[in-house]
This record gives C-alpha cells, sequence and structure tokens, in this order.
C-alpha cells in the first residue's frame, strides 16, 4: 500500500524528513520514537477526503472518538496526537481488575504534546512540540477534538479557545492517618462498613459524605471503595480543608449498638474465665488483630479476664466499634489519585453532540470535562461515551457533507 502525504502538518524549524507510522484502522498515531513528527499519511486509497480531523490525546476518550470518527466516516483523515504513552491508564486501572465496560489496546507507542490551539476561519490550528521550549510545528484541522484528560496543557487548549476551566481538585484518593497501631493492621479488609466524613469547614449536612461498602487498612491508613467514594464526594471540600478530618467508621453497620451491648455481656458470662485477647463474640465476624487494635484503644490489657471487665467498659467497647473516630492527615502517600474532579465545565458544550458551544466542530470528551465518576467504571464510561457520541457527531457530519457533494454534483 502506498501513503501520501497531505498538508495537514506544517513545519517550522524542524527537519522536514518525515516519517510515518499508520494502523489499519486508518488514523496515525504520532511518535517521536523515530525522533520525527510523523506527518499525516493516509493510504491512497483513501485520498478523497481532505478534511482532517485532530484529537489531542490519545486515552480512552480519544481513541474511542478516533475510531468511531473513522468508522463512521471512512473517508475522514484521522490523526490522534499523545504525548505520552497511548491508552496507558486503560492498561493500568483497576491493578488488573479494571472497572471498564470494555476496551482493547494498541501497541504502545510515544508522542509529541499539543502546546497551542488557535481556530481561524474554520480551521483549527494546533502547535505542537516536545519539550515548551522545542521548535514548534503546525497541524491544521477542520475537527478537533480535545481528550486530553485531566493534564494542564489539555486544560490550557480548551482556555486557548475560549472555554472556562472549572480548577481541577484531586478526586479518588486514599486518606492518610497518623495511628501507627492501625498502621500495624495493613492488609485487614472489612467487607461492609459505615463511614462518615466529617470536616470543619463543612457545617451543612451532606448526605454522601456517608458511605456504605469494602474498607481496607494500608500500611498509612484507610482505602477501599469505601474511602474512595467519600473522597470523590468530598474531594473539593477536602481538598480547601488541606485533607484534614476525621472518618467515623461503624465497624457493625448490621447491628445495632444494643445488640452488640449484649452480644458482649453474653460473652462476657460464657466465657468469664477467658483472656479478653483470645475469644470475642464470633457474630461481629472481625479478625483477632483488629479486635486487639479495639481493645488497646479501649486501654484493656489482652491479658485481662472478661470476668474483671465491668459492664460500662463493654458498653464503651460496643460504642467504639460503632463509632471509630480516625483523624485523616492528608491524602494517600503517593499523590495517587485516580482522577481529576474540575474541567471545562459541562454548560460549555452540547451533551448530546460533546461539541463546544464556543466554537463549531471543536469537540471535548472524558477528563477533560468536569465529570469525576465514583469507582465502578463511571469513569471510563464517561470517557468511552463522550469519545463516541463526539466521534459519531463528526463522522455523521463528514458523510452528510460528503453525500451533499455527491448530490450537488
Ligand atoms: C491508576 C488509575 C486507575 C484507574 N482505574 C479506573 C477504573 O478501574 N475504572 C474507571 O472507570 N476509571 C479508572 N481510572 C480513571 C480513568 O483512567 C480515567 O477517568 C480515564 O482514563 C479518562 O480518560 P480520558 O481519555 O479522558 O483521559 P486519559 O485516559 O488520561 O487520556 C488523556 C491522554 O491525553 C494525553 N495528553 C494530555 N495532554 C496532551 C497534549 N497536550 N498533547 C498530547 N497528548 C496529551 C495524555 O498523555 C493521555 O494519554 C483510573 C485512573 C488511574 C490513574
Amino acid at each position: 500500500m502506498s501513503y501520501t502525504s497531505t498538508r495537514f502538518i506544517r513545519h517550522f524549524g524542524l527537519s522536514s524528513a518525515i516519517a510515518c507510522s499508520t494502523r489499519d484502522i486508518g488514523y496515525l498515531l504520532i511518535t517521536p520514537a523515530k525522533q520525527k513528527l510523523c506527518t499525516a499519511a493516509f493510504p491512497m486509497a483513501q485520498k478523497g477526503s481532505e478534511e482532517l480531523l485532530a484529537v489531542v490525546g490519545g486515552g480512552a476518550a480519544g481513541f474511542y472518538g478516533a475510531v468511531r470518527a473513522k468508522t463512521v466516516a471512512p473517508k475522514l483523515n484521522v490523526v490522534v496526537i499523545e504525548k505520552g504513552t497511548p491508552l496507558s491508564k486503560v492498561k493500568i486501572s483497576g491493578g488488573g481488575r479494571c472497572n471498564v465496560t470494555n476496551g482493547h489496546c494498541v501497541e504502545k507507542v510515544t508522542g509529541k504534546t499539543v502546546r497551542t490551539a488557535s481556530a481561524n476561519g474554520g480551521k483549527f490550528l494546533l502547535g505542537i512540540g516536545k519539550q515548551a521550549t522545542s521548535p514548534i510545528e503546525y497541524v491544521e484541522a477542520d475537527y478537533l477534538l480535545i481528550a486530553s484528560g485531566s493534564s494542564s496543557q489539555g486544560f490550557s487548549l480548551a482556555s486557548q479557545l475560549g472555554h472556562s476551566i472549572i480548577d481541577p481538585v484531586p478526586s479518588l484518593f486514599t486518606f492518610k492517618t497518623l495511628d501507627p497501631q492501625l498502621a500495624e493492621l495493613s492488609g485487614v479488609t472489612f467487607p461492609k462498613v459505615n463511614a462518615k466524613l466529617t470536616l470543619e469547614s463543612v457545617k451543612r449536612n451532606v448526605q454522601q459524605f456517608t458511605q456504605v461498602g469494602p474498607m481496607l487498612v494500608t500500611h498509612w491508613g484507610l482505602s477501599g471503595p469505601v474511602i474512595l467514594r467519600l473522597s470523590a464526594w468530598g474531594a473539593r471540600d477536602l481538598f480547601s480543608s488541606g485533607y484534614k478530618g476525621t472518618v467515623t467508621v461503624d465497624f457493625m453497620p448490621d447491628l445495632h449498638i444494643e445488640d452488640v451491648k449484649s452480644m458482649l455481656s453474653r460473652h462476657k458470662l460464657q466465657f468469664l474465665k477467658q483472656k479478653v485477647s483470645n475469644s470475642y463474640p464470633p457474630e461481629f465476624g472481625l479478625v483477632k488483630r483488629f479486635w486487639k487494635y479495639i481493645l488497646d484503644r479501649q486501654g484493656l490489657s489482652g491479658d485481662d479476664l472478661w470476668s474483671s471487665i465491668p459492664n460500662n467498659t463493654l458498653t464503651s467497647v460496643a460504642f467504639l466499634l460503632k463509632n471509630c473516630d480516625f483523624g485523616i492527615t492528608g491524602k494517600g502517600q503517593f499523590k495517587d489519585e485516580f482522577v481529576k474532579a474540575g474541567g471545562v465545565p459541562l454548560s460549555e458544550i452540547s451533551l448530546n453532540t460533546m461539541e463546544s458551544k464556543i466554537h463549531s466542530d471543536l469537540f471535548l470528551a472524558g477528563e477533560v470535562l468536569n465529570v469525576d465518576g465514583v469507582t465502578g467504571g463511571f469513569n471510563f464510561q464517561n470517557a468511552w461515551s463522550g469519545g463516541y457520541i463526539a466521534g459519531s457527531t463528526i463522522g455523521t457530519r463528514v458523510s452528510d457533507a460528503h453525500l451533499r457533494g455527491l448530490d450537488l454534483a
């Protein structure tokens, strides 16, 4: 198959040597592995349309949009410009157990960064350079899909094109606690807890600050779906609180405190001569390490016999199991949030097309928009769906124009 270069990339100050890489799905990836910017090159057989869709970002939304546009309008030229590793988050998501609706990966390539964007006379001009100081090359496109995730460069492109940006803040992260004894429980999981987030700065009652679900103790604090959900709902308030607050955990959400007390009292009567660290009500479903943690927090020695524990202490243990406070001192140790809240406000795009209300033929999809979902695949779904809708709109627009052209001919 032969290839032809096109008008779409203009070179300013870079080698004029051109290397190209194509995919059989018909769109291109710009790859610096060859140390050259790959110009738009298309199979001769497809050289019927001069229109180009440039996609900034080879992530979930960008790839889905690119493939969809090309599927609907096979004659459309499509270039995906990716500064890093394509679909990298799809590969790492969920530690191999990703919550994705579906997905497939393509060959690993790396790329260059789109640094500037402007619109003029119905065209978009993108400035591309490897580093901020690199010479810039330009791509002129008829359609532009910004699918740059939560990268600051992507936000900058959107604002260069007139969009506003809601300040991005981390979302979906773990909580750091300063409790050395809790750290010893690293790896302990609780299949179902009720966790309530309290922040000094938030006086209003936020229903979503209480979540029910699995929790995990890590060597730096608390994690698991219930904590990630709290971090998502509390993303902005946690940010403004400097990630300081309290999580109150009910380890027995299905039991009333009076039931917990009765279980402890019955256990005491049955095991008077046993050490408190050696036996506890099996209905609690707790691991022994955590039971010892509770005894320590209550100031009880594991060597005490059940017979020596007064009833008011049993009441305090029951209260602790139902209302165990953990001070949050920060967000996850590795700053490893999964997504960012913030980005281009949804009010600035048409959700049924993903087209900008500021520029026609400009589309935005995925995390560049002010959308952040809780865990469970919602973030990828947002990216796939947005990319699909944008790609469908662009493809349909191109096909319709092509058909109108045929009618006129
Ligand atoms: C560790 C981790 C695990 C996750 N697990 C899940 C999960 O299990 N389920 C789920 O639903 N979500 C998960 N997410 C969130 C999910 O990955 C993102 O919401 C989703 O990838 C967003 O898709 P996107 O296409 O908008 O952005 P991205 O996938 O981030 O893609 C954007 C791409 O654009 C490129 N780019 C940015 N700026 C430029 C530029 N100026 N020029 C060129 N290229 C640029 C970036 O390099 C990137 O490849 C996880 C995230 C992380 C970090």
